[in-house]
């Protein structure tokens, strides 16, 4: 399901704003609650390559920068992996540690295009999620949500969950994605290449 004309290299994980990558093209983050599904749809973006380094032990705190490049080695944007957010079995003082250099990095980075705010279309709207993107809003950064794990829900609950999720997080636009099926991926594909 990649898109072939793509190959993706790892770049580096940063843990701190003197360890991001000097700015050159374009940035596309990704972020979302532990478990929503970031690595399966990474993978399903550019392939396993990304999915496996952020998940490698001492990179999932991280920011971790991917380069994409076009078929004649060109780096044409850049994926920024964000460590997952809100997963209840991390203590509270690992949780508090995420704003200190995820934040400088939404905030301030000149590059970052768009964040794809990822959220779980079987999960009913989540306040950390809300607060996310109320803050996204307050910094001015543009994002696009996408909704996973569409595959699971039946014509009827796909409807009443997205309609949930519009409402609860006061979003207009809700991408349905699946990185099981493929759905909406071409889609998601075409906003990212538009930024
Ligand atoms: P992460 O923690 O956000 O990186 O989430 P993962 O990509 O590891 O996915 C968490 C769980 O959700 C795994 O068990 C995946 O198999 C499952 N999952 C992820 N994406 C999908 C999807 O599109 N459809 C279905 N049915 N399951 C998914």
């Amino acid at each position: 399901m990649p898109v072939p004309r793509y190959s993706t290299q790892f770049l580096l994980s940063a843990m701190s704003p003197e360890q991001f990558p000097a700015p050159s093209v374009p940035e596309i983050a990704f972020l979302g609650r532990s478990n929503v599904g970031k690595s399966s749809l990474l993978n399903a973006l550019v392939g396993e390559k990304a999915a496996k380094v952020s998940s490698t032990p001492g990179r999932t705190r991280a920011i971790n920068f991917f380069s994409i490049q076009d078929d004649r080695q060109r780096e044409k944007l850049r994926f920024a992996d964000l460590p997952g957010y809100g997963y209840a079995k991390i203590s509270k003082s690992v949780s508090a540690e995420w704003p200190k250099f995820i934040e400088p990095y939404l905030a301030d980075r000149a590059t970052l295009k768009t964040c794809v705010c990822l959220i779980d279309s079987n999960v009913p709207p989540q306040p950390r999620d809300a607060q996310l993107l109320d803050w996204l809003r307050s910094v001015d950064r543009e994002f696009v949500v996408v909704a996973t794990k569409i595959d699971r829900l039946s014509g009827n609950q796909r409807t009443r969950n997205l309609a949930a999720l519009r409402k609860g997080l006061q979003i207009e636009h809700l991408l349905p994605v699946s990185a099981k099926t493929g759905v909406g991926i071409k889609e998601l594909w075409a906003r990212i290449e538009g930024e």
